[in-house]
């Protein structure tokens, strides 16, 4: 595999690298195959090229390029995996080895989770929410004060904040959060719905619950500047000592933030 030219391939024969399908047969079943990277294929071509790093029984290994076909089953699941996001190529192959070695019905319950998922959720297009309905129960219930929206970085966080019991208004979910360096821009959030419900005058408050951290801060520093100048009342939510926790285990951050949002005794 070290090129067709100088002949080497003779000694590496057994391996027989000619599709990534075999490939993976004989990563299960040769143990001088100690590891096997593949790189993407160019979207679209028929052939790629993946870089293979294979060890024989006496020690010596040998580092290559293959031409394989991209095409086939695996590249193809690999592929589609890859652009999950958090799922990098190798945690994509990984899956894909996971599935080789499942059951066939297990294979299909995951495949059938995600169909029903795509058939069946549905996004408020009120406040964004993932939901079965639309829109959402939240949004269409009377008795909560449409006056009121807290906005949120994910659909977990309504959840979190509905156990609650405490908050009557409604919500607003971004579906992430202003991260610069990893490309989402205010275009990739759904904040300009946000801005039209604000317009449409009957929010009082947009109460900003992004996380306390930099890029949640962040974002809630963007929405501020967006939402002030049209008038209506923005607030953060507060931040601060954990109950039932001791001050002694408290980071330098929390004990600031909690002194800076301190509130009277009879304030709740
Ligand atoms: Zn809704």
């Amino acid at each position: 595999m070290n090129g067709d030219e100088n002949g080497e391939e003779q000694a590496w024969s057994g391996m027989g690298l000619i599709c990534v399908h075999q490939r993976l047969s004989l990563f299960h079943s040769y143990p001088f195959v100690s590891e096997l990277l593949a790189v993407p294929c160019p979207e679209g071509m028929g052939f790629g090229r993946v870089w293979v790093w294979a060890m024989r029984g006496d020690g010596a290994y040998n580092v290559g390029m293959a031409k394989v076909r991209s095409n086939s089953a695996f590249e193809r699941l690999t592929d589609r995996l890859s652009r999950l996001p958090g799922i990098g190529r190798r945690s994509a192959q990984r899956i894909a080895f996971y599935l080789l070695k499942a059951s066939t019905e297990e294979a299909e319950a995951l495949a059938e989770a995600v169909l029903a998922f795509k058939r069946e959720q549905k996004v408020c297009g009120e406040c964004g929410n993932v939901t079965e309905s639309d829109p959402c129960a939240i949004c269409a219930d009377a008795d909560r004060d449409g006056g009121q929206v807290l906005v949120v970085e994910q659909p977990s966080d309504v959840a979190s904040l509905e156990q609650t019991g405490v908050y009557g208004g409604v919500y607003h979910v971004l579906m992430g959060r202003l991260a610069p360096l990893e490309g989402v821009g205010p275009g990739e959030l759904n904040i300009e719905r946000l801005v039209a419900r604000v317009r449409g005058g009957k929010v009082r408050e947009v109460i900003l619950g992004t996380n306390p951290t930099l890029e949640g801060d962040g974002t809630a520093l963007y929405l501020a500047e967006q939402l002030e100048s049209m008038g209506v009342k923005v607030t953060r939510l507060a931040r601060g000592i954990p109950t039932g926790s001791l001050l002694a285990g408290a980071s330098k951050a929390v004990l600031s933030d909690a002194i800076q949002s301190r509130h009277g005794m009879g304030d709740g």
